[in-house]
């Protein structure tokens, strides 16, 4: 940087908002950077309540804004969207969509709904003991805040027209993952369990993604890319076309 250039910097100023900087709540954060975006005729209110993470509100030719401030951290490109998006005309739509993608990328909050009680050992596999081996194995351990793993209730009439029940799944809200009690057989290979715990603890790990019309992505291009680097990948696909239908027979029978 140039002298001259150093010497216009208005260093009394700079200096106090750096000794404030780490001691800033994200809520003093968040508001010390999004007032200076603001058109003359908007207004920012708390949020702490708020179920959105933004919303707005237009009366009487003021805008209200309520901001989270767990976008306190955003980038200033999300924050300026926000102000569009609030704005409205014609470049409020895209800012919308930049809004709603960054949302949507941040890290899950922990949630107050409480886990489901549900049971892990069955007759043939103990999801328990599967569910910790899968993610020594393919998460390091990482804490993927499962809060329960077990077996589902299982579909009386499971969809077998279209070929698809639901073998596994991950709750977000609750942090819990299923395991279809059809499963719970001793026709079917441990690694085919292990197989569908990897496959939910990568939604557990990878959250999802909300695509340009707002509809919620899960099994996105990069989730398919790490989900076929498993060893199993193939053999899981070659075991859902084959065994998988006797053992399904079989369960349709025995609730029949
Ligand atoms: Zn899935």
């Amino acid at each position: 940087m140039r002298p001259a250039e150093k010497r216009s910097l208005p260093t009394r100023k700079l200096r106090a908002e750096q000794l404030t900087l780490p001691f800033d709540s994200p809520r003093e954060r968040l508001r010390r950077r999004l007032r200076p975006l603001l058109d003359g005729g908007m207004v920012l209110v708390d949020n702490s309540n708020g179920v959105n993470l933004f919303s707005f509100q237009t009366a009487a030719g003021i805008t209200t804004l309520r901001v989270s401030d767990r976008l306190a951290e955003a980038p200033i490109d999300v924050l300026r969207d926000v102000v569009a998006w609030a704005r409205g005309g014609p470049q409020a739509r895209q800012a919308a969509q930049h809004v709603r993608a960054f949302i949507s990328r941040l890290p899950h909050r922990p949630s107050r709904r409480r886990a489901p009680k549900l049971v892990a050992q069955g007759d043939a596999h103990d999801l328990g003991a599967l569910l910790a081996k899968v993610s020594r194995s393919y998460f390091r351990n990482l804490d993927l805040r499962i809060r329960a793993v077990g077996w589902g209730a299982g579909r009386r009439h499971p969809n077998r027209k279209s070929g698809s029940i639901r073998l596994a799944s991950f709750q977000e809200t609750t942090r819990a993952v299923r395991i279809h009690p059809a499963l719970d057989h001793e026709l079917v290979p441990s690694w085919v369990i292990e197989f569908l715990l990897f496959h939910e603890l990568l939604h557990a790990e990878m959250g999802h993604q909300k695509d340009a019309a707002g509809h919620h992505r899960y099994h996105t291009p990069e989730f398919r890319r790490r989900e076929q680097r498993h060893p199993d990948h193939d053999r899981f696909l070659t075991w859902q076309n084959g065994p998988l239908q006797t053992v399904l027979t079989r369960w349709d029978r025995r609730r029949a």
